[in-house]
């Protein structure tokens, strides 16, 4: 099946040519007939499917044959919802490639950058708007928005937009839309909570889900390494310099924790910069500007940075650390193998961690393959500190993000006395640091719940 036959107008296809795409994915496939026949949809798609250009060329498609190419009339007909800057900055670059051929104008928005140049922008009339939900509100309080002639509304990772909290800011900004309106909610998981926000969102959605669930991708080949924690960061940095690597996305679970990375990799002559949310948002989009045009060869990210960060053949990413919650293991490795290219993830699993590690290869329905790196790594996990197990232990460290969003206040190393000390003091510093943003921000970000960035724990898994 060819893009022309999925009735898109020539001046998308010609975009579309641009971009090199010759093939619709299968969510593309599944997802233009039915967004085109105007019906709402519920996608369970995996980051790297081809989502973005699933959901945005059908509503250009639409919105394309309303704007007359002499009008220049533009109010807002789509509004998309990202959870982060980077994932609104890359589904914008798509739209912009999409698009260049309409008379279409294309916004973002979100916050850590001045809300007056978006002001200014939204002033002249764009007729689609990727944002993200907060710094949107603050646009809806100050009347500098007009939401009520939207006519789309598209919900990206809305997996993530509920771990991170952003559940209230959702339910107000849907008192700005049109209730009458087509409605099209993307997520990389299939959770129950996806399921029962898309019951208040949807009207009679259409399923899509074109690989199952919670299962990480097929073009991805994982492995683990079992290593000392005090051997990780020499493990990483021999990993990078044997293999050669120029390209590497590196997974830590604190902010603190990529910042104390970055210095390490850069004294051993392993160029890399830190992207999380302590940076400025300036700090941040050069760190991804860098790392795409391999002016460094590492990049050290937090879940919640990372996401949006789509970078064509990215060949190794690595989890430093592995995450708590399993769904974001999945998320972590849809960096690489995206858009049928290869990829590797690695990890480096320390006794702490094989709990996280159970969690994971339940989820993904997959043992990973273990793999040994001599001077390095361990073969069994026997050799390894293993503290004994504890059921009662597992059964309180059980973790889900309904859990993690309702408990995001007491981080899961306040309960764990199994906690390094030092991982406490990064904890700490990363929940002042939030505390510290927060007071800065907008009154109405009150609510908003600490995310990721702040979670963690340990736990323990025997073999
Ligand atoms: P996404 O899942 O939307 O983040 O897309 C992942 C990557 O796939 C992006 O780099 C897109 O540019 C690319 N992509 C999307 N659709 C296609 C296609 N039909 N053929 C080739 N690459 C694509």
């Amino acid at each position: 099946m060819s893009f022309s036959q999925l009735g898109l107008n020539s001046d998308i296809l010609k975009a579309i040519e641009e971009q090199g795409y010759t093939t619709p994915t299968p969510i593309q496939k599944e997802s233009i007939p039915i967004i085109l026949n105007k019906q709402d949809v519920l996608a369970a798609a995996q980051t790297g499917t081809g989502k973005t250009a699933g959901f945005t060329l059908p509503l250009l498609e639409i919105m394309s044959k309303k704007t007359h190419k002499k009008e220049n009339k533009h109010y807002i007909k789509a509004l998309i919802l990202t959870p982060t800057r980077e994932l609104a900055s890359q589904v914008a670059e798509n739209i912009n490639a999409y698009s260049k051929y309409l008379p279409l104008k294309t916004a973002v928005i979100f916050g850590g950058v001045g809300i007056n140049p978006q002001k200014a922008v939204l002033r002249k009339g764009v007729d689609i708007v990727i944002a993200t939900p907060g710094r949107l509100l603050d646009h809806v309080s100050q009347k500098t928005i007009d939401l009520s002639r939207v006519d789309f509304l598209v919900l990206d990772e809305a997996d993530r937009m509920l771990d991170m909290g952003f559940i209230h800011d959702i339910k107000k900004v849907m008192a700005h839309v049109p209730k009458h309106r087509q409605t099209l909610l993307f997520s990389a998981t299939f959770s129950n909570e996806i399921k029962t926000l898309s019951k208040s969102l949807l009207k009679n959605p259409k399923l899509i889900e074109v690989a199952r669930s919670n299962v990480s991708s097929e073009q991805v080949e994982q492995v683990a390494h079992y290593v000392l924690k005090d051997k990780k960061r020499s493990l990483l940095s021999f990993l990078i310099h044997t293999g050669d690597w120029n390209q590497v996305l590196v997974f830590t679970r604190t902010k603190h924790g990529a910042n104390r990375l970055c210095q390490y990799l850069n004294k051993s002559n392993i160029t890399s910069l830190a992207i999380h949310g302590g940076k400025s948002q300036g700090a941040r989009t050069t760190a991804l500007k860098d790392f795409k045009e391999k002016k460094i060869r590492v990049l050290v990210a937090t879940d919640i940075a990372a996401r949006g960060i789509d970078i064509e053949l990215l060949p190794h990413v690595i989890n430093f650390e592995l995450p708590n919650v399993p769904e974001d293991y999945v998320h972590r490795i849809g960096r690489t193998g995206r858009a049928g290219n290869e990829g590797v993830a690695m990890s480096l699993v320390c006794d702490e961690e094989f709990e996280y590690l159970q969690d994971i290869e339940k989820l993904i329905k997959t043992k990973i393959e273990v793999k040994d790196i001599e001077g390095f790594t361990v073969s069994s996990l026997k050799k390894l500190k293993v503290p004994k197990k504890d059921n009662n232990s597992k059964k309180n460290n059980k973790r889900t993000s309904k859990q993690n969003q309702s408990r995001t206040n007491k981080p899961k190393d306040e309960n764990n006395k199994k906690s390094k000390s030092s991982q406490k003091k990064d904890l700490k510093k990363d929940i002042e640091d939030f505390i510290e943003n927060r007071k800065n921000s907008a009154p109405k970000k009150n609510n908003r719940k600490i995310t990721n960035d702040y979670r963690r724990g340990s736990g323990s898994r025997n073999k």
